[in-house]
């Protein structure tokens, strides 16, 4: 049997259903269950994924048997609405449009009143009995498809405003001007029908070819241009951004057309079962009377409200559907519970007014904020909609990375006025620099800036600036429009619709509310409550919400995989605990030696380092070498121990900042060169100290210069060479915890030695280890309880993990490292090529950031393997910056690790991942 690629849908049923969605699409699929549930849409068809795919394959040709199986589902489309395309009797009207797997709002296309042309205009008067209304529709036509199918589609890159949509554009602003017209909706049927035909000369001339009015033309240049639109720009950064792959293809919906803009008892709206921006349990939407679905995305007018309920301070004076169309506010307010019973989840859902009757367009589990997510999550769970499990999955972990980000202090927001007030898009508060281009927010990130990006109205083509900015502040559009419904999915600090905003794109200046402000200027937006304040206002952690610590634990009941911190002072440790760190997997020692409050212990290290050059003085007997030995060993001990107070100091309020939690304690590791002082008051500072020549002081730093630092006299070779200093940390370890258990707490240390890539070095620390243990028990009393292990960070030590785990009793990958070795990238300086990389699609990603699961993946499996070989309950645990990575951490999960380690932020979104690799794996 031929593939087939075409399924319908309409009042009879339909051919798919809502599990088809790889297939025919998130909207095919819905489009054919809410046919199945007896709801009223306007009949069509899907064309599905695959032909896309084949489309493409075919180089931008239609499969042989898409055209029988399009000319069928048509007619059934046309007896279901008792209408015919291209008849120019009774006209029948389509839309096409794009629907991928996963909703990509606004980053494809649609091409709406297909089938419109001087065969069917006479036919379509008649019926509407509105000359005004056809040609209305007629130049909407003119204006998409010449855009979207005749420009977009053919890859035809226009100079800045030259595009043909813009000239039309400016066409219609000459009429309007000319008549003294303030509103489209001023144009009379005249008006309209001269403008078709300016417009239709107007395509002509810019591109070329004329406007095609044959119905089979329009039909399917739109469906291909639909499919080509997949590969359009927009789509492409937001696939990239999203992580979406490039084979699903879109599919092609082609549905009967049903205007709302058939007079007054015509409207459209876009509505959520429930608030996306908080998850208030309340019908919440947006509506225009009289209007096409476009004007109400589009943002280019305010909408509105849905209801009286759900009014805010920007729609309060607008009336909501609920007052001025009771019963069809009824009707709809029915669908939404039938659809929230049904899908079991808040749906986001178009739907159309006809004269009087109401159509379903489109409905869809609606993108939300973090702080929605969580609450809906939790309320669903309460109503008995859902179950624990359910609960845990339907917040993402990166979407808790916006309840743990920062809000407008409330105390400083007390204290100002705002200059400008908007609708309250996407949660908590950004500050940032005004941007009013979205080239410049991407160039301004890049180097570091926090931007504000600051636009007229909303605009999908904005996507990668959206991205790139802290926060978002548009003049015109509703909580449904694009940049919004974007913005939310992100998680990001949003308001649109602030109508007091003015922008001079040309002088790069803006007027907020009346404040006369220019780019580079700093705002704070406050996205939950739609404020905008000049400055920058104090920013605070929003971690207070009750329901998150509630629902922290239904997530800790679904996981295995343990999550522990990479903190380095007892404060981070603290703050750690607090997110639920079970431990801490790192603890950089060295870190001490680094700002606040680490100038004495620096200064002790850089005098450690300095004595630790010192060579015994040239003797001529044995007697006095061996005198000149003891010198400098008795020197060494003595700075060594000079430093011990402080080395141990950090790590006893460590130990007890995490007590009856593991802490994971890692020897020196980075290489000594990075400490030795390069200006010139430091050098002689400690040359003072050491009565030491200043010109001895910069040989010592000459000396240990390295042209790879990162691979050379670093961690574990620290050690070797200067044991000493890792007898000095031993003792401050053992000490501290044997002070502690002393004192009744429960300490817990694991020794890890760094940068190790044979067993043999970690047995000769152990020897030092060992030694230590005992004299601290003889010392104490006490008989601390530890554990010995290594990071895998070299490729040798992963290769050789069998025998690593004769000597270690846990592994820790490090993966910063280990990714640093296997790919030979330099860590620190891979920022020069990485975006070449990434764009090239030579990665799919950072490695850096997210595990690279093809190679650095198959070294930590294989040492899993080979490691509990050889030591059955060997613990192994990840410390690298990609433990907190929700893909990182579900492949850790799948690899067999006992935990992941991130910074202390991360934690809860370490917790929730591991929590939904768990439940995926269940599945
Ligand atoms: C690592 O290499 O992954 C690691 C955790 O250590 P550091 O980043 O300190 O080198
Ligand atoms: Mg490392």
């Amino acid at each position: 049997m031929a593939q087939r690629y075409v399924y319908g849908f309409g009042p009879w049923g339909a051919d798919g259903d809502a599990s088809m969605k790889n297939a025919l699409g998130g909207k095919g699929a819905n489009l054919a269950e809410m046919c199945r549930l007896g709801l009223p849409v306007p009949a069509g068809f899907t064309i599905n994924t695959d032909c896309c795919t084949a489309y493409f394959q075919e180089g931008k040709k239609f499969p042989q048997s898409l055209r029988d199986e399009v000319a069928e589902a048509l007619r059934k489309t046309e007896a279901a609405m008792g209408m015919k395309y291209g008849d120019a009797e009774n006209p029948l009207l389509v839309s096409c449009r794009s629907g991928a797997r996963k909703s990509m709002p606004g980053m494809m296309e649609t091409v709406l009143n297909v089938g419109l042309c001087p065969a069917t205009i006479p036919g379509l008067v008649k019926k509407s009995a509105s000359e005004r209304f056809v040609y209305d529709a007629y130049r909407r036509l003119i204006m998409m498809y010449s855009d979207v199918v005749m420009e977009k589609a053919e890859d035809i890159e226009p100079a800045e405003g030259k595009g043909v949509r813009l000239q039309l554009e400016h066409l219609m602003a000459t009429l309007k001007k000319a008549k003294g017209y303030q509103s489209d909706t001023d144009m009379t049927a005249e008006d309209l029908k001269k403008l078709c035909n300016q417009f239709k000369a107007k395509v002509k001339q810019v591109l070329g070819r004329p406007f095609p009015d044959d119905p089979q033309e329009q039909l399917w240049g739109a469906i291909g241009a639909v499919f080509k639109s997949w590969q359009g720009k927009r789509a492409v950064s937001y696939r990239r951004i999203e992580g979406i792959p490039e084979e699903w293809g879109t599919a092609c919906n082609v549905q009967s057309m049903v205007f709302g803009n058939l007079g007054d008892t015509s409207a459209t709206g876009v509505a959520f079962t429930r608030n996306p921006a908080t998850g208030e349990n309340k019908f919440y939407g947006e509506w225009l009377v009289n209007a096409q679905g476009e004007d109400v995305v589009a943002g280019i007018r305010t909408p509105n409200p849905l209801n009286e309920a759900t009014k805010n301070e920007q729609n309060r004076h607008l009336d909501s559907l609920e007052s001025k169309m009771p019963e069809l506010y009824k009707q709809l307010d029915g669908i939404r519970t039938k659809l929230e019973t049904h899908y079991k989840d808040m749906q986001d859902i178009e739907f159309t007014i006809q004269e009087g009757k109401l159509y379903m367009l489109q409905c869809r589990n609606g993108k939300r904020t973090g702080t929605a997510a969580l609450n809906m999550a939790m309320d669903m769970l309460g109503e008995g909609l859902i179950d624990e499990v359910t609960a845990v999955t339907r917040v993402e972990p990166a979407q808790l990375d916006e309840l743990l980000h920062p809000i407008i202090d409330p105390a400083a927001e007390k204290t100002v006025e705002p200059i400008l007030s908007g609708l309250p898009a996407g949660p908590g508060g950004a500050c940032g620099k005004i941007v009013l281009t979205s080239a410049d927010a991407v160039e301004a990130a890049a180097r570091g800036q926090h931007v504000i990006l600051v636009r007229e109205e909303t605009n999908p083509e904005d996507v990668e600036g959206m991205r790139a900015a802290a926060g978002i502040l548009t003049a015109r559009g509703g909580m449904t429009s694009h940049a919004a419904l974007v913005a939310r999915g992100w998680g990001k600090c949003c308001i649109v619709g602030a109508g007091g905003l003015a922008i001079d794109l040309k002088n790069q200046t803006v007027s907020a509310g009346g404040t006369a402000l220019a780019a580079g200027d700093l705002i704070t937006l406050n996205g939950s409550k739609g404020r905008v304040y000049q400055g920058a206002l104090a920013m605070m952690d929003a971690t207070e919400n009750p329901r998150f610590q509630e629902f922290m634990k239904l997530v800790d009941r679904q996981r295995k995989l343990g999550v522990r911190t990479n903190a380095d002072t007892p404060d981070d440790a603290r703050v750690a605990r607090a997110f639920g760190a079970e431990g801490i997997g790192l603890f950089r020692t060295e870190h001490m030696f680094y700002g606040k409050g680490a100038d004495e212990p620096l200064f002790i290290l850089r005098k450690m380092i300095m004595v630790l050059g010192k060579k015994p003085k040239p003797a001529k007997t044995k007697q006095a070498r061996e005198a000149a030995e003891k010198k400098v060993l008795a020197e060494r001990k003595a700075v060594v121990d000079e430093l011990f107070p402080f080395v141990k100091h950090d790590i006893k309020a460590t130990l007890e900042a995490m007590e009856g939690l593991p802490v994971t304690i890692r020897l020196l590791d980075p290489p000594l060169h990075e400490f030795v002082p390069q200006d010139k008051g430091a050098q002689l500072q400690l040359a003072k100290a050491l009565n030491m020549r200043l010109a001895d002081v910069k040989k010592r730093g000459e000396e240990l210069h390295e042209t790879n630092p990162m691979m050379g006299h670093r961690g574990v070779r620290l050690g070797v060479t200067y044991p000493e200093v890792t007898e000095m940390q031993v003792r401050a370890i053992f000490e501290s915890a044997a002070e502690l258990i002393q004192a009744g707490k429960d300490a817990r240390p694991e020794i890890m030695v760094p940068v190790t890539c044979d067993v043999k070095e970690l047995d000769v620390t152990r020897v030092i280890v060992d030694r230590v243990h005992e004299e601290v028990k003889t010392q104490t009393g006490v008989d601390v309880k530890y554990l010995y292990g290594t990071m895998i960070e070299i490729p040798r030590a992963a290769l050789l993990a069998d025998r690593m785990a004769k000597s270690a009793q846990f592994f820790s990958f490090g993966t910063n490292d280990l990714t640093q070795m296997s790919f030979g990238f330099s860590r620190d300086d891979i920022g020069g090529f990485l975006p070449d990389y990434l764009k090239g699609g030579l990665l799919e990603a950072d490695p850096f950031q997210t595990i690279d699961q093809t190679g650095v993946g198959q070294l930590i499996r294989m040492s899993v393997e080979r490691g509990r070989k050889t030591r059955g309950d060997l613990k192994i645990g990840i410390c690298g910056e990609q433990g907190g990575d929700p893909a990182s951490v579900e492949f850790c999960f799948q690899a067999g690790l006992n935990y992941v380690s991130c910074s202390p932020y991360r934690v809860p979104i370490a917790r929730l991942a591991a929590a939904h690799a768990t439940i995926k794996a269940r599945r």
